[in-house]
């Protein structure tokens, strides 16, 4: 290459990644995998290494991925924020302890932590009290999301144990585990949303939110690695771990101080296959030098302290053969390929299938049956194909293409523009995403109709029983007590929990007719603000977009199902059968009871049914005292959305018992 080409070639990279830390950080959308982008960032490092007359301190190499967003307010942080260098072999680690020996001499001990797939955060506390909380952003400033982090439950709010300093920083990794990443998923699949690839993103995603109230139902966690101080009196990383775990702070149980190389060979080994038990993802191990001294003396580069690394873990891989493909058709019509696989064993689970994501996906790896493939299982909970060995083909072999009709219902299939998914377009009749609106309108959040599960509306559908969510209240004990495996009793359950059902307040009505991209968030400001029906089904465009948390994708889906003719047939039969479709004014309807006779409250934060008044108007309508402060005369704190920290610490102290705005609406409806 000329040096004309060798430029070219770097801004090119530079550019490259660029986009990429734009889609990974600010949009928690990757569109490459992680090993693809370390290549190009190695790539980059090394043509700079090679060239240093084309350094430019702005290159993606010298500065953190940027997650800054404009939707936030940025602060600068006090105590800088890097990333780590990273390394994929035990050789490249003896490199860095053999650069470090050379640089300071003598014997040191290492800290090895588990390197947590998530997002990084930092953490001021000011005399013990939870002050603000800033992403990475650049490194330098980051943005303020000190209210969505206080909704992770395992931060404290106030310390009160432990000799911490009075100002400090403390850094940690705010993850998703992976079982409420997979209810997150089947929710969103639920109202007809793309599932999200990994924890990871989701938790990204999740901190960038602007409701705290949402990010409190994700429920994110968050494990703390480094705290920083003008005024830290311990010698080592590791006294430093004990001492924030001591203080209140969530420290994983999984840290080791090594003596020597072997033992953090060992760690590395050990976590390499018990990883997958972990109930969250992890992408490596992070190495420290444990002295306190020896890391000040070593100190940084402009991106990454010189004395720690991670050691990333290399996604598993694979061999094995492709036996034919499948066309699933999901709950939101969406049609999945998936690839069942010669039996294999991967990651401590046994494989027999991998997703093939969508058509585009199929093409670009050229598949054809009984072709060795070669599977990955990375941060998705799902294997995938990544590679395909072509050479091992045989002449005859066949090719595998989309079908291009519901291997269900025989649809023609269609693909929306500028969308990879294809879709089964009968969303009225083809059978699994008929079951799967039944099935969320049965569902605990919706109607809660228990005693229906998959099952039994398996039966119901194929009895030709109920087809749509208003035949169940057409549907008699007789009828049910036909089917298979039904039994008197569970009939009478059934009938009689669909009867209840009819008591179920409006919000999760609207949430149970299954508009789709209208969750349970959603359904409740809707519910909340049009207050009836009727005021949702005639809102303008205008008016939905109004609404807190509705944005245009959901505000088309919902005039596009009250557009439609069968809809409103089955919401005029539900109101014939008196479901609530409308929101019961609690406040002024609340009769008046002694239920809360000689019950003292305090109430703190923000509440999403009522408003503080009305609130302290049912309590007083009921019999109890409404008081500004927690003391020991205190029966209940009702904490809404961000309570006062100091309301929490004093009812923890003194052992109030602290409920929810629903515990308090249970509590009421008790009369
Ligand atoms: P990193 O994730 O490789 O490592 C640094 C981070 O590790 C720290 O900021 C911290 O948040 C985290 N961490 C977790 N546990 C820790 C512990 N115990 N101690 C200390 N730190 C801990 O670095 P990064 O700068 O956040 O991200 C770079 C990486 O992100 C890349 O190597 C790549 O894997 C990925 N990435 C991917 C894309 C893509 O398009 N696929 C784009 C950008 C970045």
């Amino acid at each position: 290459m000329d040096n004309k080409e060798i430029k070219d070639k770097i801004i090119l990279l530079r550019n490259e990644i660029s986009q990429h830390n734009y889609n990974y950080y600010v949009l928690s959308k990757p569109t490459i995998n992680d090993k693809e982008y370390d290549f190009l960032l190695k790539e980059l490092e090394i043509l700079e290494k090679q060239y240093p007359e084309y350094n430019d301190e702005l290159s993606p190499t010298q500065r953190v991925g940027s997650d800054l967003n404009k939707k936030f307010s940025s602060e600068k942080h006090v105590f800088q924020m890097y990333s780590l260098p990273n390394i994929y072999s035990k050789n490249e680690f003896l490199d860095f302890d053999n650069r470090i020996k050379k640089e300071i001499g003598g014997n040191f001990e290492y800290v090895c932590e588990l390197k947590f797939d998530g997002v990084a955060i930092s953490v001021t506390y000011i005399n013990g009290k939870y002050t603000k909380a800033l992403t990475r952003g650049n490194g330098i400033i980051g943005d303020n999301v000190t209210a969505n982090i206080k909704t992770i439950n395992s931060i404290p709010l106030m310390l009160n144990k432990g000799n911490f300093p009075k100002h400090f920083e403390i850094k940690g990794e705010v993850i998703l585990s992976k079982d409420n990443f997979q209810q997150i998923n089947k929710d969103r699949e639920d109202i007809g949303d793309i599932p999200f690839a990994n924890p990871r993103n989701v938790a990204s995603g999740t901190i960038k939110l602007l409701d705290p109230s949402i990010v409190a139902k994700r429920k994110l966690d968050c494990f703390f690695y480094y705290i920083q101080s003008n005024d830290i009196k311990l010698d080592s990383h590791f006294e430093m771990l004990k001492e924030a775990k001591n203080w209140g702070f969530n420290v994983s149980d999984f840290i080791a101080k090594c003596e020597n190389i072997e033992n953090v060979f060992e760690f590395i080994e050990y976590w390499n296959t018990k990883r997958h038990e972990l109930p969250y993802d992890i992408d490596g191990i992070v190495i420290k030098i444990n002295s306190l001294k020896i890391q000040n003396e070593l100190g940084f580069t402009a991106k990454n302290p010189k004395w720690a690394i991670a050691y990333k873990y290399q996604a598993e891989k694979a061999n094995t053969k492709l036996m034919s493909v499948d066309f699933q058709v999901g709950r939101t019509g969406a049609v999945t390929p998936v690839a069942n696989l010669e039996h294999v064993f991967l990651a401590g689970t046994t494989v027999k299938r991998a997703t093939l994501h969508n058509i585009e996906n199929i093409n670009k790896l050229n598949l054809h049956i009984n072709d060795e493939v070669i599977i990955e299982k990375g941060g998705e909970i799902i294997p995938k194909i990544i590679e395909v060995d072509a050479s091992k083909r045989t002449p005859n072999a066949i090719k595998v293409k989309f079908i291009n009709n519901c291997p269900e219902c025989n649809s023609k299939l269609i693909q929306k523009e500028g969308e990879s998914i294809i879709y089964c377009p009968n969303e009225k009749h083809c059978p699994p995403q008929v079951k799967a609106k039944l099935e969320h309108f049965v569902s605990k959040k919706a109607m809660n109709i228990e005693g229906i599960g998959y099952e039994t509306i398996e039966l119901l559908y194929d009895a030709n029983l109920i087809k749509r969510i208003d035949d169940f209240f057409k549907i008699t004990k007789e009828q049910i007590i036909q089917l298979e495996r039904i039994a008197e009793k569970s009939a009478n359950n059934i009938i009689n929990n669909i009867e209840k059902s009819k008591n179920v307040p409006f919000e999760r009505v609207v949430f149970a007719i299954g508009i789709r991209y209208v969750g349970e968030v959603a359904s409740k400001k809707l519910a909340y603000y049009f207050k009836n029906i009727d005021n949702i089904m005639n809102a303008s465009r205008e008016e939905l977009l109004a609404v807190d948390e509705i944005g245009d994708k959901i505000a088309d889906s919902i005039i596009a199902f009250f557009n439609d003719f069968d809809n409103i047939t089955v919401i005029k039969n539900l109101m014939d059968n008196k479901l609530q479709f409308a929101i019961i004014d609690n406040a002024n309807s609340a009769a008046k009871t002694n239920i809360l006779e000689k019950k003292s409250f305090v109430i703190s934060g923000v509440f999403n049914k009522f408003s503080r008044e009305q609130i302290k108007q049912i309590i007083e309508q009921n019999g109890g005292k409404n008081s500004s402060s927690v003391t020991s005369k205190t029966n209940y704190l009702i904490a809404g959305n961000e309570p006062g920290p100091s309301k929490i610490t004093k009812a923890k102290a003194l052992n109030i018992q602290i409920i929810t705005e629903d515990d308090f609406v249970k509590m009421i409806m008790q009369k």
